[in-house]
C-alpha cells in the first residue's frame, strides 16, 4: 500500500519544520520516495498537517466498563480528535496490575483499535496503595508507565519504592497528586463558587502538596517522575522551582485547565465537575505560563467517559471527569495558538514530541523511516463542536455549542486511515 499526502502544509516540531511537503507512505512508514504510482492520494489543498497526536493520559473503560467506552469506540474516538496513540490508564475492572490484563487490552486494541494503545500499569495491586503491583511481569508486556491514576499513592514510602522499581525496567511513575485528608468529601475547588453554590470544596494544596512530594522524591532519588493533569497555580510554581533545581520532573495539563475555571461549575453544571477541580483565572494564567515556559511538558485529554446516568445527578452525587478526545486539537488551537499564547511549533510539541518523549520516542514525527501516523486538519474555518456527533459512547462534555477552530478532516495511524 502506497499513500501520497499531497499540496498539504506540513507543520512537524520533531524536524522543527514549517512548510509545503508532500509526504509519501510506504507499508506503514513515512519514506522519502516510492517506486511507480501510489495506490492512493489524499489531497490536503488548504490543510496542515502534523505528525499523529499522541494522549499521555486517558481512561478507556476496558475490560469492565463497556456502557462507559470500549477499546474500540475509545479509540474510533481519538482517531476522530487526531489521535493516534494513546496511553490508557489502570483504573479498569479488573485493575490493570497484572500482565493477563495488559496482555488483553494490547491484543484487543491490536486487532480492533482505531490507535495504538499503550498501556499504563498499576503502580499497586489493586490500587490500594498497600503493596506494589507485578511491575517486571507487565515490563515484559509492554506496559509505558505505571500510575495508580484515579488515586493517590498516598505512601510516600511505596511511591519511593515504585520510582525506584520502575527505574529498573526504564519506566517512569505517572502521579495522579491528590492529598485524600485534604480532598475527601469535596466536589469542587474551594473558593468564591464552592461558597456561592455551597458545595463542600477542595483546596488548592490538596493538588500542590503531593506534588512537592514527588519533586523532592524526584530529586532526591534522582529518578523521573510525571506529574498527571496539574491544574493549580502553586503546583506549577512548585514543579517550575524543581525544574530548575535539576530534578527530573515532567508534567502535563489537560485542556479543560487552560480553557475553564471554576465558575462553570456555575448553576450546578456537572459537566464541569472534574479532579482535579477547576481552579481560578489565577489558576488558569499559571497553567498557560507553565505551558509557555516549558514547566508543563505536554497536554493529555485525561478522556474519562462516564454514562450520562453518572452525571445527570446532583452535583454531589455525580462522577468527577470528562470525555477530551474530540475536543483536545481544537480547543488547544483555539486557546493557545490562536489566541496568541503559544507558536503553533510550541503547541503541537506538547501533543506529538513530547508526549512521544516520555512514552514511545520513535513516535510524534513525519521522519522518513518512521511509523506513518498523521493527522490533517482544517485550521481555517471555525465549526461549532456538537457532542451528539461524537463517536465516544459518553457524552459528558462541558465545550457542546462551542466555536472552535481545528477540525480534523483524517487520521492516519501507520499508514491505515482511521479517519475521515
Ligand atoms: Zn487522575
Amino acid at each position: 500500500m502506497k499513500m501520497m499526502i499531497r499540496n498539504g502544509r506540513i507543520v512537524d516540531p520533531s524536524l522543527d519544520f514549517q512548510g509545503q511537503k508532500d509526504l509519501l507512505i510506504e507499508n506503514g512508514c513515512f519514506v522519502d520516495q516510492f517506486d511507480g504510482p501510489p495506490d492512493r492520494i489524499i489531497d490536503a489543498a488548504g490543510l496542515t498537517v502534523f505528525p499523529g497526536l499522541i494522549d499521555a493520559h486517558c481512561h478507556l473503560r476496558e475490560p469492565g466498563q463497556e456502557y462507559r467506552e470500549d477499546i474500540v469506540s475509545g479509540t474510533r474516538s481519538a482517531a476522530r480528535g487526531g489521535f493516534t496513540t494513546v496511553a490508557c490508564m489502570a483504573n479498569t475492572i479488573p485493575v490493570c496490575d497484572n500482565a493477563a490484563v495488559v496482555r488483553s487490552i494490547k491484543d484487543k486494541a491490536g486487532r480492533e483499535g482505531y490507535t495504538r494503545v499503550l498501556p499504563v500499569g498499576a503502580v499497586s495491586k489493586g490500587l490500594k496503595g498497600k503493596e506494589l503491583a507485578e511491575i517486571g511481569l507487565m515490563a515484559a508486556e509492554g506496559i509505558v508507565a505505571i500510575s495508580d491514576d484515579g488515586k493517590p499513592v498516598e505512601s510516600a514510602d511505596l511511591m519511593r519504592k515504585a520510582m525506584l522499581y520502575a527505574s529498573h525496567f526504564g519506566l517512569r511513575v505517572i502521579s495522579h497528586c491528590e492529598d485524600l485528608s485534604l480532598a475527601e468529601g469535596g466536589h469542587m475547588n474551594e473558593g468564591y463558587w464552592s461558597t456561592i453554590l455551597g458545595l463542600r470544596s477542595i483546596p488548592d494544596i490538596s493538588e500542590s502538596i503531593q506534588v512537592a512530594r514527588e519533586c523532592l522524591l524526584a530529586e532526591y532519588l534522582n529518578l523521573p517522575v510525571h506529574i498527571a493533569h496539574v491544574s493549580k497555580r502553586r503546583s506549577v510554581e512548585i514543579i517550575r522551582q524543581a525544574k530548575a533545581n535539576g530534578a527530573p520532573v515532567t508534567a502535563e495539563t489537560c485542556p479543560h485547565y487552560f480553557t475553564l475555571t471554576e465558575s462553570a461549575c456555575k448553576g450546578f453544571n456537572t459537566q464541569a465537575k472534574m479532579n482535579p477541580p477547576l481552579g481560578t483565572e489565577s489558576d488558569v494564567a499559571a497553567v498557560i505560563s507553565g505551558l509557555q515556559d516549558g514547566t508543563v511538558d505536554l497536554i493529555a485529554t485525561d478522556h474519562a467517559p462516564h454514562h450520562a446516568d453518572e452525571k445527570e445527578l446532583e452535583f454531589g452525587l455525580a462522577n468527577n471527569g470528562i470525555v477530551g478526545f474530540e475536543t483536545a486539537l481544537a480547543l488547544g488551537y483555539t486557546y493557545l495558538v490562536k489566541a496568541g499564547r503559544l507558536s503553533l511549533i510550541d503547541w503541537l510539541k506538547t501533543m506529538t514530541l513530547n508526549p512521544a518523549r516520555l512514552l514511545q520516542p520513535e513516535l510524534g514525527t513525519l521522519r522518513a523511516g518512521r511509523p506513518a501516523d498523521a493527522v490533517i486538519v482544517d485550521l481555517d474555518h471555525p465549526f461549532q463542536f456538537d457532542r451528539s456527533t461524537m463517536l465516544s459512547k459518553s457524552r459528558n462534555t462541558p465545550f457542546d455549542g462551542w466555536e472552535l477552530y481545528g477540525q480534523v478532516r483524517w487520521t492516519i495511524c501507520a499508514g491505515r486511515v482511521t479517519y475521515e
